[in-house]
This record gives structure tokens, C-alpha cells and sequence, in this order.
């Protein structure tokens, strides 16, 4: 069995051992390198302490990202490397986070801390990989399992009742099969649910953004609401409108979200997403989804309006949803605003023949440009003519009726 690790990689490694310690490459990167997916970070576990890294990247771009923790940050080449002294996590009271760090000089100790066998792997060039936990197989079944004892671990740290989940939504084995959680894990997970609440709401966004945007989103969801874990999460009640439908949405957050939120109002999904702490932007984006999620959308100048309001990319994404959700005229007016845009037609004022410049030579002045604009844009967008002359006869009628 061996790994491939990109150069820059293997040279920590080497330096490491150089040095006199031992380093593995460790977690998601060994996992995913054996479901031949793409790595996300490389992560190093070695017997090194934080001051041995030091000396031994004496003159290196080292950083001190996590230096409490054992976890030192090397920049080596396009990699930012975490390099983690061997830990052994002291006992969990708060339900999150481990009361002391204990470090230790074992690599088995190490990965007896991490959650699942799957992401308890550590891979060294020459000494090959090691497994404690049968992580290799469970990777090949496509099994999500903890390491130890289930009910102890989701005790100790809540959030990993989420990552399992999002283990479950983004992981397929190397036959395609989607990754189940196995019953003991499963019950335990079940059994400390009401310990998400002692989770701060970052994390738990986090990890719900990654179930959310993954390939199975809709089954593991649904596997959440079943075992009553997805209401679990404050500000989640009840959003589940979209579960069943939700993969065959682009995975995007915001458009998924919208699917999830869909039969509530965009005011109160702006209140729940806010204390979810979701960026202001994707509020918005999200809450434009809801606005118009049961509108009109028929006439030329609807589907302008719409495109002027949330842009072409989203009006047609907003098109997907509403399809989803049984509009049968969805696909009708997706098609009917493409051929306006083929066409060219105006749903913005920059698009227009005249500008602000030419509505103030015929003597509008601050605001009353913006609106002599707004109202030239909307009967161009009804039909009227997008020329020069046509635009400032018209504009010269509203000044006189001023
Ligand atoms: P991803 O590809 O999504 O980053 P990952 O497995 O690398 O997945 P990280 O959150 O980056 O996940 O964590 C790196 C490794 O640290 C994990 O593979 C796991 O071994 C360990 N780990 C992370 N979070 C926890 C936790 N809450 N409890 C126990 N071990 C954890
Ligand atoms: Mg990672």
C-alpha cells in the first residue's frame, strides 16, 4: 500500500525523522487519498513538540496557529502544512471541548483521540500505514464508525454527531457506494443528541453547510429528521421542506438552504438564518429565493424585473427551485427569459440608450435621475423602443408633467 505524498510533503516528513522524530501524514488526507478523491490539507502528526519544530524549520515559514494544542502551521511551497505534536485529549466536562491537552510520545495514542476509524489512519513512506482501528476496511465498505467507545466519544464532544453526518453526505467508496453509519455509532449518536445544544452555533453551521452542499444531502438529512437530530439544531424546526428533492439541486448553500426553508416566510427564515450566524449576503441571497417563490412570474416585464432584482444566474437558479417545488410554469418561463436575454432585452438601467448624464442636460436633478431612469427602464422592459431619441422624448414628456 502506498500513498503518493506531493513532494513538499515528504520533505517534512524527511525533516522530521532527520531530526530524530517520528511523522505521519494523518486524517482526512490518508482517507481520502485511499477513496482516491481529491485532498483537501495534508496534516502531520509527529512525536515532535512544538519547540522541536522549531529547530528542526529553523529559518522556515513556521507559524504558531494552535501552538496551546501542539499545532504549529509550516508554509512549504503552495502547502500550509499543520504539523501536530502526538496527543492524548484529557477528559471532556463542557461536552466540547477536552479540559487539557495531554501530549504524548505514542502515534497510537494519537489516533485512539480521533472520531472515526475511517480518519484514524497515519500513513509514513517507509513504514507504511498504520490502522489500529480496521479503518481501511470500514473505508472499503463504506462504513462510518467510532473509534472506541460510541457513547463515550459523542460525549466528550457533541460535534461529532454532525461529523458523522457529514461523513455520511460527502463520502462514496471507491465502487461509488455511499457511506452508512453503523448502528452502535448511529444509537449512540441518537442517544447524546441534546448535547448539540452545548455546541457553539459556528461549528454546528459549519458542519451543516457540508452536509447541506455534499452529494447525499437528501438521504443523510432525511436520516436526521428521522432520528430527531435535525431538530436538534436551534432555528432548524421544521425546515425540512426540501429533504426529499434537495440532490437534485446544484450543490450550492444558498440555493439548498432555500429548498430546506421553503415552506416558511422569507421574514422569519431571515431571523433563523441570522441567529444560525449565515453571512449577511447569504441571507439575502436565500431570502430573495423565498420572496419569490410563489409569485408571478409570466409576463415579459415580470421575468425582466426579477432578472433586474436578483440577477440572471439566480433568477434561473430560482426557476430550479420553484420547479422542484411543483411549479409547472417553471420551465416554461426559464426558457422564455433565456430568449429575452438571447434577444438582448434591457432589465437594467446601464443598458438603457441614455444615462444619468443625459437626464441632468435635460434638467433632473439628485434623485429625480435615478427616477426618470427607473420609469424609462420599465417601459422599455414593457416594449417601448430602447433608442436615444426615443428615450429622451420621452424623458423631456416626464419633465413636463413634473
Ligand atoms: P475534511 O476533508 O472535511 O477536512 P477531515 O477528516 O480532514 O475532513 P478535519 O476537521 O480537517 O476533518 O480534521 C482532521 C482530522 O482531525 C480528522 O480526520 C480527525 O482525525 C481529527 N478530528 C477532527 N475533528 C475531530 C473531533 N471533533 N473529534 C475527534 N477527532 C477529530
Ligand atoms: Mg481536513
Amino acid at each position: 500500500m502506498e500513498i503518493l505524498l506531493p513532494k513538499e510533503i515528504s520533505a517534512v516528513i524527511t525533516a522530521l525523522e532527520e531530526y530524530g522524530a517520528e511523522a505521519y501524514v494523518v486524517g482526512g488526507c490518508v482517507r481520502d487519498s485511499l477513496l482516491e478523491r481529491e485532498i483537501n490539507d495534508w496534516d502531520v502528526t509527529t512525536s515532535a513538540s512544538t519547540e522541536e519544530m522549531r529547530r528542526c524549520f529553523a529559518g522556515k515559514k513556521l507559524i504558531a496557529t494552535g501552538e496551546k494544542h501542539g499545532t504549529m502551521t509550516l508554509l512549504s511551497g503552495e502547502y500550509a502544512v499543520e504539523i501536530t505534536t502526538f496527543r492524548k485529549d484529557g477528559s471532556y466536562s463542557d461536552g466540547r471541548h477536552p479540559d487539557s491537552v495531554v501530549f504524548s510520545d505514542r502515534l497510537t495514542d494519537d489516533l485512539s483521540r480521533r472520531d472515526f476509524t475511517v480518519n484514524a489512519m497515519a500513513y509514513n513512506p517507509a513504514r507504511g500505514l498504520t490502522d489500529r482501528f480496521s479503518g481501511r476496511e470500514d473505508l472499503q465498505n463504506g462504513i462510518i464508525r467510532c473509534v472506541g467507545d460510541a457513547q463515550k466519544r459523542f460525549n466528550e464532544d457533541a460535534l461529532r454527531i454532525l461529523r458523522a453526518f457529514r461523513f455520511m453526505s460527502k463520502l462514496k467508496n471507491t465502487e461509488g457506494k455511499g457511506f452508512v453509519i453503523e448502528d452502535a455509532t448511529l444509537a449512540a449518536m441518537e442517544s447524546c443528541k441534546e448535547r448539540i445544544s452545548l455546541l457553539s452555533v459556528e461549528r454546528v453551521t459549519a458542519e451543516l453547510a457540508g452536509i447541506i452542499t455534499a452529494e447525499r444531502a437528501g438521504e443523510t438529512l432525511a436520516l436526521m429528521k428521522k432520528t430527531d437530530i435535525l431538530s436538534q439544531i436551534p432555528s432548524f424546526e421544521a425546515c425540512d421542506a426540501g429533504i426529499e428533492r434537495i440532490d437534485k439541486l446544484p450543490k450550492e448553500l444558498e440555493t439548498r438552504t432555500a429548498a430546506l426553508f421553503w415552506s416558511i416566510s422569507a421574514e422569519q427564515a431571515k431571523e433563523r438564518l441570522a441567529a444560525l450566524k449565515f453571512k449577511n449576503s447569504e441571507i439575502k441571497r436565500i431570502a430573495a429565493f423565498l420572496e419569490n417563490g410563489k409569485t408571478a412570474l409570466t409576463s415579459d416585464i415580470e421575468l425582466l424585473e426579477l432578472t433586474a432584482k436578483m440577477g440572471a444566474e439566480d433568477a434561473f437558479r430560482l426557476f430550479e427551485l420553484r420547479r422542484i417545488f411543483g411549479d409547472g410554469c417553471a420551465e416554461k418561463s426559464k426558457q422564455r427569459l433565456c430568449r429575452l436575454l438571447e434577444e438582448g432585452r434591457c432589465f437594467k438601467t446601464e443598458q438603457l440608450a441614455v444615462n444619468g448624464k443625459d437626464m441632468a442636460e435635460l434638467g433632473f436633478e439628485g434623485r429625480a435621475i435615478g427616477t426618470v431612469l427607473g420609469s424609462l427602464l420599465r417601459e422599455v422592459m414593457a416594449g417601448a423602443e430602447n433608442s436615444r431619441e426615443n428615450l429622451l422624448q420621452r424623458a423631456k414628456q416626464f419633465k413636463e408633467e413634473q
